[in-house]
């Protein structure tokens, strides 16, 4: 289970939920599958590192932490990782 910190106040991720819907959430999700296909490992994929456009553009940014990286796909830790913070089913 995941918290967020926000305003001096912990709050559970299903915060998420109200603010997200799951296809934005997804395409977070997929725009990381791309970042690792194309060979990259971010290192920190957190919800600060992703920017959310009102039209539903999602950008990941903060690439300072980001080494090489063969993934081997669905199983691959970060993505894991990513679906959970993002509260996505798992693969
Ligand atoms: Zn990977």
């Amino acid at each position: 289970m995941s918290w967020l910190w926000i305003n001096g106040e912990v709050m559970h991720v299903s915060f998420i939920y109200l603010v997200l819907t799951f296809t934005i959430r997804e395409a977070a999700y997929q725009c990381l599958v791309l970042i690792h296909q194309a060979g990259v490992n971010h290192c920190d994929f957190n919800l600060n590192n992703i920017l959310f456009f009102s039209g539903g553009g999602v950008r990941v940014i903060d690439f300072s932490e980001a080494v090489e990286h063969d993934c081997p796909g669905p199983d691959c830790y970060e993505l894991c990782w990513a679906r959970d913070i993002l509260e996505l089913p798992p693969n």
